[in-house]
């Protein structure tokens, strides 16, 4: 732009005040510049691997906002400052996806000889990462029961410098008290990393209650279209350095266009998340009336065992949760989901659209032992008509209980 050509929206270039704004407002507004786009609302898709420099003096300081595509654009911009100020944490990271958040966020505060203790109820992907490569990288690892709460501290030993949590599992749905272990390992050098992909920042703030760094699929709740694979990584101040060197190191980065899309969904983050948590405690309700189930795994029930942690610690529900069907056979299970007519069975989850998935949680489980052999189903609550979710679910357990 030659230096006589104002530019026209310069002065509308707000910048809320965020971290005194309701989420609502932050969604809205943070992270998007309209003054530096020509106005344009939406920060755009800025595609880049090569910055150009305007002369040798800022090639050498680097001193310039944006350096090199790898290491961020205004696209990815536009997504971290959000996640930041939701988080309340010193920066954020974006990742390609949520595996690769958590393998960041893992190898930040992890060497060679270091222990690592697990929830038993985390992620699959993130018990294949710490079996498998950080073992090969000389990193051990122990599981724990969920549910340990401070008793943690019996576990801890002197090499133990990371404890991952993720509350609740996406499986079992078991509540890790962030604060109970945080208490417990307080005054050692111990990181605790927290998957908040279930609650997002609009119901559930792992920094606040004690942790160190937290993670998110963004591909599920931030995205929430299901069209893009997305992770972030926010940390307190102590771990940013180490954050940003592993980023940096791992070569990391989330594409500009998929920035755009998690910067697009998040527009809406609150708005869909309360609908998403309205509709899981009631269909989780009427869940628990039918019959024929066994149990719902759902700690937004005044019967899970974790309730109590869920109303002190929780704002509001996430959209997936399990039912526990008596356990049939394979054709039961088949003649209830190749059936479903608004249910979609496939992985991920946080989608517009309503998904339902059957779970084995044999070879998921190492420190504790299920109590039960029930047939596990989850479920993503979508956006469709109640009633008719509903409805879908109520012919899907007749076919099954006919099928038995
Ligand atoms: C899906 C998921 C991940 C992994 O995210 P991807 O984007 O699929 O890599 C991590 N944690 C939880 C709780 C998830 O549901």
């Amino acid at each position: 732009m030659s230096n006589n050509t104002k530019h026209p929206h310069e002065h509308r270039n707000r910048q809320a005040p965020a971290r005194n704004r309701a989420i609502e407002t932050v969604l809205t507004h943070q992270g998007r510049k309209p003054g530096d786009q020509f106005g344009v609302v939406n920060t755009p898709v800025y595609r880049a691997s090569t910055v150009l420099y305007p002369d040798l003096k800022t090639l050498k300081n680097r001193s310039q906002p944006y350096v090199y595509g790898r290491r961020g654009t205004p696209s990815s911009k536009s997504v971290e400052d959000v996640i930041t100020t939701l988080e309340g944490g010193k920066g954020s990271k974006l990742a390609p996806s949520g595996v690769s958040a958590i393998s960041c966020a893992l190898m930040s505060v992890l060497a060679s000889g270091d222990e690592l203790l697990i929830s038993d109820s985390a992620y699959e992907p993130t018990r294949m990462l710490a079996d498998g490569y950080l073992a090969r990288m000389g990193v051990s690892t122990r599981y724990f029961d969920p549910r340990i709460g401070g008793e943690i501290v019996r576990m801890i030993g002197k090499n133990t410098r990371a404890i991952m949590l993720e509350s609740p599992g996406s499986l079992t749905f078991e509540l890790n008290d962030i604060p109970a272990i945080s208490s417990a390992v307080e005054g050692r050098e111990i990181s605790i990393i927290v998957d908040n992909t279930w609650g997002t920042p609009l119901y559930y703030n792992p920094l606040a209650l004690g942790a160190n760094i937290v993670v998110h699929a963004g591909t599920k709740m931030f995205v929430g279209h299901s069209d893009a694979m997305f992770g972030t990584i926010t940390c307190d101040t102590a771990h940013w350095p180490a954050l940003e060197e592993t980023h940096g190191l791992l070569g990391l980065c989330a594409a500009p266009d998929d920035c755009f899309l998690a910067a697009r969904g998040l527009r809406t983050l609150a708005l869909r998340m309360k609908e998403h948590s309205t509709r899981s405690i009631k269909m989780a309700q009427w869940l628990e009336g039918q019959d024929i189930v066994q149990e719902v795994l759902h700690p937004g029930l005044t019967s899970h065992p974790d309730h109590d942690i869920f109303v002190r610690d929780f704002r509001g529900a996430g959209s997936l949760f399990s039912f526990c069907l008596p356990r049939a056979n394979q054709e039961a299970l088949a003649a209830m989901l190749d059936n479903m007519e608004l249910f979609g069975m496939g992985y991920s989850w946080g989608g517009f659209e309503s998904l339902i998935l059957p779970i084995d949680l044999k070879k998921k489980r190492t420190s504790t032992v299920w109590p039960n052999d029930h047939q596990i189903i989850r479920i993503h609550i979508g956006l469709e008509d109640f009633g008719e979710l509903q409805d879908d679910i109520a012919a899907g357990i007749a076919r099954y209980k006919a099928a038995m």
